[in-house]
């Protein structure tokens, strides 16, 4: 359900501030090809949230362009937008059901069949079945009787099922043991495939495994290219 989207995201001349007198980004520039994934990084209050808002256009530039498949995005609705868009947020929100369930948040509409095969992708099924319900499997409140980990990848399942064009990562900070890592590096991997994807990045191996490393400070981007080039 791609068809009217590539997914090609440049920034062009943008000029932000939240305050008057308090310029966040000035002339920015970033070109993205469709289904490249970058890596924002850079100290806090280096601007990482700040691209991502306008991107999302929670807040427009103050002059400057956001271009999406060369054109400018305000000139579609937010409507439009905001369903081409996906989020996969640092601590996910779960609700107080199953695992199945929550899944499907991601797309309500979506069969069981469709659900499990989101699961698979990211590796909740790994997991999954060594428990005694299964899918059916309550999660606790907020998902409390899961590990940090097993959050993460159901978060991931539900961006896959909902299959966005463009993916916003803002990837965990949480410590995790080794073994869920590999599991978490191999799950982002998978998610990300195809998409084009914003990734405020913690781990490592993402930042490596992406075709763009951004590095920001202070609303400037100080170095941009590949892990090999850096
Ligand atoms: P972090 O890693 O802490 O999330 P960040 O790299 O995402 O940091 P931004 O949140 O984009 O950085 O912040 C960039 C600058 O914009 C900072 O100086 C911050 O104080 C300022 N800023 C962010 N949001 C607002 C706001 N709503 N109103 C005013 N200033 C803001």
């Amino acid at each position: 359900n791609w068809e009217d989207l590539k997914g090609d995201v440049e920034f062009k001349d943008i000029t932000f501030y939240y305050l008057e007198n308090e310029m966040i980004l000035e002339n920015f520039n970033l070109k993205v090809k469709a289904g490249q994934s970058v890596a924002l990084v850079g100290h806090t209050g280096s601007g990482k949230t700040t691209l991502i808002n306008l991107l999302s256009r929670f807040y427009e530039p103050k002059s400057g362009q956001i271009l999406i498949d060369q054109k400018d995005y305000r000139d579609r609705s937010i409507h439009w937008l905001h369903k081409r868009l996906g989020y996969v947020l640092q601590s996910p929100h779960l609700f107080s059901t199953t695992i199945l369930e929550n899944i499907r948040y991601g797309r309500l509409d979506a069969t069981d069949e469709e659900v499990k095969y989101a699961a698979k992708m990211v590796g909740v099924d790994d997991f999954v079945q060594h428990i005694d319900k299964g899918y059916d499997s309550f999660v606790g409140e907020s998902g409390n009787l899961l590990s940090v980990g097993q959050k993460q990848l159901i978060s991931f399942a539900r961006a896959v099922l909902a299959d966005p064009r463009i993916l916003i990562l803002d990837e965990a900070t949480s410590s995790i043991d080794s073994e869920s890592e590999l599991v978490i590096q191999k799950a982002t991997q998978k998610l990300l495939k195809g998409r084009t994807s914003f990734i405020v990045a913690h781990r490592l191996s993402t930042i490596v495994n992406s075709d763009l490393i951004v590095m920001l400070e202070m609303g400037k981007i100080i170095e941009q290219g590949t892990h090999d080039e850096l």
